[in-house]
């Protein structure tokens, strides 16, 4: 018998990662514009990395960038991947700050983070003089040793 659990309505859930990545994959709005099942305005394309404009944009020529394989989190695409898809993302930001006065470069992993859309991708957000758009940063501080702590973690995991 195949690995997995069977439910209701939804068939056999399999248990491999693969099994996951296909349902995953399926589901996504970012593949189904990798394979032309849904439209996008794209810009640019090669072999590995696609580029196409934000369908509810920060400010008109906001872009997204992705990699063509379904990834979900900047931790977890394969490094050969992400240095491609950093090179489109400064292909783009280059054409775009032609038309804009500086670019926001924005990237999010998981719901927690604002991860809308489960698949690796890049903001290229143009910014105009008065655009009126304000990235609600907060700033927290560390009390005494805490920075020595966290860096001291945060090493230990490299
Ligand atoms: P994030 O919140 O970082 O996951 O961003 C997801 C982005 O994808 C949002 O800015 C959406 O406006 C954008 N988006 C969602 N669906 C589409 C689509 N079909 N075409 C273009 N952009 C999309
Ligand atoms: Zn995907």
């Amino acid at each position: 018998m195949k690995p997995g659990i069977t439910l209701p309505r939804h068939g056999r859930i399999p248990s491999s990662n693969l099994g996951w990545s296909i349902i995953k994959m399926e589901n996504c709005i970012f593949c189904k514009i990798i394979k032309e099942e849904i439209p996008a305005e794209k810009i640019y394309e090669d072999d590995s990395t696609l580029a196409f404009l934000d369908i509810s944009p920060v400010n008109k020529g906001h872009a997204l960038v992705i990699p063509k394989e379904h990834h979900e989190t900047i931790t977890e695409i394969p490094e050969e991947l992400l240095k491609n898809t950093i090179s489109t993302v400064q292909k783009i930001a280059k054409a775009v700050e032609n038309i804009s006065d500086g670019i926001n470069i924005m990237q999010n992993n998981k719901e927690i983070a604002g991860q809308v859309v489960p698949h690796v991708h890049f903001h290229i957000i143009p910014r105009l003089k008065d655009d009126g758009f304000k990235l609600n940063w907060r700033h927290t501080e560390y009390q005494k040793n805490e920075i020595k702590e966290f860096s001291k973690k945060i090493k230990s995991f490299l």
